[in-house]
């Protein structure tokens, strides 16, 4: 009775690869192995694009990157027991960034489960901390329906990682096709708005304000909430701050900008518009001595959970960043108002930006060797395009490198985030490299790395090599983590006994070669020591597009950021 379609049978790797189709999953990243090899070959076979990588954390940053700048999660695939246990350290980034991913993690057989089978872990239970929904399918039918409420429970809502669990013995069980409905794509994230009171009682507390204040999150920037939160900034003339990855909803040029006075501003304000960032480490919990005791604070957020965290705020708008932003829009169109442009606020804020771009420049001037963290990102930011994404991780790399390089353009920087991740550059430059293949080709990846933040997954470098991705990686190499010795230290040191003995802990290999890591897999290296020798490899790196590129720029092993107000700004992430 071959041929008869009602007999026809489908495997459950090509019914999971149907229904992950079906729901709009575009990329798949993971490392293959027993038993989810089938499950990325059928995959592949229905164009959903296969990255495959040498650690499942860096596959599991990559996918929630993904999820973040196009607003469909990416999928993470594994293996059971220590490839999901590998897994999970990209799932609780995604979920402490408010980040869509689906984890698909293959498991042992179910006949076999309490009997110390091969790799057998509670993998559900274990996946339910680091998530909004955790759960394995019932039986292989049941896997279309299960697919589409964790891509949907993903991005409803507050956006976080979901777990799929696939027992091994579902991957290769043959069912009747018959017996499979697949479902519809899942219908976009439904719009909230805000209140209607509530807004126009934020619109009269912002008309009142004496030196506000707008804080731009990465919540704005997941949103696409730019145009109207540009809007808002040049109608009613006010002054924003982004945060980390807030940084290019509106351009880090535009003349109200105040990044530059990022202390002095959060200090002084009087009134705080948060546009989806959360008070917590990263904006100093709002509380004082960063702010005044009595600060409005205007919180809005597609999560209701948050609003009131650590203050009292005065008023909260839930619902929808974008939406949100117009309905404030409309109350600023009735009744036309803008903050007057030559307050002493504004005076305040423009001398203090003034006097700190002048103090960073005089550090980026300074001509002695080895480098300092200014000279080397003021000569990259001279070359970055102005398109270009910026992956950014390691402590003072990323802490000073955020305040040179600058972004133009919304969802085009990647960094530590909120749970102070190091270890996710190459997988977020490996995803930002693969989408913009896809949407915007030409598009280059700039990822800025400290030397030890790149040792956490320095082998993608072969992924990167492998699938030829138009990333170019900047090592910016002080011997060790905050800071180093140089090499002679290091040598002098060893005549008086073991390393182990006398490292001190934050060192690493003085003057180690980062760049034949690239060259190895037959990409460019560089080792630069000089002003000239990081233009000239730049240039070089920028210009060939045949191939991704590695510099490792060696800077003065004890440089530091320069002179804080407050001293513990050295240890935060803003
Ligand atoms: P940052 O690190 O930039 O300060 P956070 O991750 O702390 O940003 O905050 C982002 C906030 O944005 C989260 O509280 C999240 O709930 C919220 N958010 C995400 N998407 C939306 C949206 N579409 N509308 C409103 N709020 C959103
Ligand atoms: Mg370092």
């Amino acid at each position: 009775n071959f041929g008869d379609a009602s007999e026809e049978q489908v495997s459950g790797a090509a019914v999971l690869a149907r229904a992950l189709k079906a729901q709009d999953v575009k990329y798949m990243f993971g490392i293959v192995g027993i038993p989810v090899t089938e499950i990325a070959i059928a995959a592949q076979q229905l164009g959903i694009r296969y990255v495959g990588m040498r650690n499942e954390q860096a596959a599991c940053y990559a996918a929630s990157a993904v999820g973040y700048l196009t607003g469909r999660p990416g999928v993470c695939l594994v293996v059971s027991g220590p490839g999901l246990v590998h897994a999970l350290g990209g799932m609780a980034n995604a979920n402490m960034n408010c980040w869509p991913l689906i984890v698909i993690g293959g498991s042992s057989e179910r006949c076999q489960e309490t009997m110390g089978a091969f790799q057998e872990f509670p993998q559900v239970e274990a996946c339910r901390l680091y998530s909004k929904f955790s759960v394995r399918p019932s039986s292989v039918e049941a896997i279309p329906s299960i697919i589409e409420k964790a891509v949907r429970s993903s991005i409803y809502g507050r956006p976080g990682a979901c777990y799929i669990d696939i027992p091994a013995d579902f991957v290769n069980l043959q069912v009747n096709v018959n017996s499979i409905k697949y479902v519809e794509c899942c219908m976009p994230p439904p719009i909230s708005m805000a209140e209607t009171s509530a807004v126009q009682m934020a619109a009269s507390v912002i008309r009142n304000a004496k030196q506000p204040l707008l804080i731009i999150g990465k919540g704005a920037a997941y949103a696409h909430a730019e145009e109207g939160i540009r809007k808002l900034v040049e109608q009613c003339k006010l002054p924003f701050l982004p945060t980390p990855m807030g940084k290019g909803v509106i351009p880090d040029n535009h003349p109200n900008c105040v990044a530059a006075a990022r202390s002095r501003a959060l200090q002084f304000a009087d009134v705080i518009v948060l546009f989806g960032a959360r008070l917590n480490w990263i904006l100093h919990f709002g509380l004082p001595p960063r702010y005044q005791p009595d600060v409005k604070f205007i919180q809005i957020d597609i999560c209701a959970e948050e609003l009131g965290n650590n203050v009292r705020p005065a008023v909260t708008l839930l619902g929808d960043i974008n939406s949100v932003t117009k309905q404030l829009l409309e109350q600023f169109d009735k009744t036309p108002w803008q903050y007057p442009p030559e307050s002493k606020w504004w005076n305040t804020l423009r001398e203090k930006m003034k006097s700190n771009e002048a103090a960073s420049k005089e550090l980026a001037s300074k001509k002695s060797l080895p480098m300092n963290y200014y000279t080397v990102f003021y000569h990259v930011q001279e070359q970055l395009p102005r398109d270009c994404m910026v992956v950014s991780e390691g402590a003072n790399t990323m802490d000073i490198g955020r305040t040179v390089l600058q972004n133009y353009l919304p969802r085009h920087r990647l960094d530590a985030g909120t749970f102070g991740t190091m270890g996710v550059g190459l997988g977020f430059a490996i995803a930002a490299a693969i989408v913009a293949k896809d949407r915007n080709p030409g598009q280059r990846v700039i990822c800025v790395e400290g030397d030890s933040a790149f040792g956490f997954s320095g082998m993608e470098v072969e992924t990167i090599c492998r699938y030829n991705l138009p990333i170019v990686l900047l090592v910016v190499n002080n011997n060790g983590i905050y800071q180093g010795i140089d090499t002679d230290s290091w040598k002098e040191m060893l005549k008086f006994g073991d390393a182990t003995a006398l490292a001190p802990p934050m060192c690493l290999l003085p003057n180690a070669h980062y760049e034949q890591v690239m060259t190895a897999f037959g990409g460019n290296g560089y080792f630069v020591q000089t002003r000239e020798e990081l233009q000239e490899s730049l240039r070089k790196s920028l210009a060939d597009t045949t191939k991704p590129s590695l510099i490792n720029i060696m800077i003065e092993p004890q440089s530091m950021r320069k002179a804080q107000d407050f001293h513990w700004l050295t240890r935060s992430n803003m």
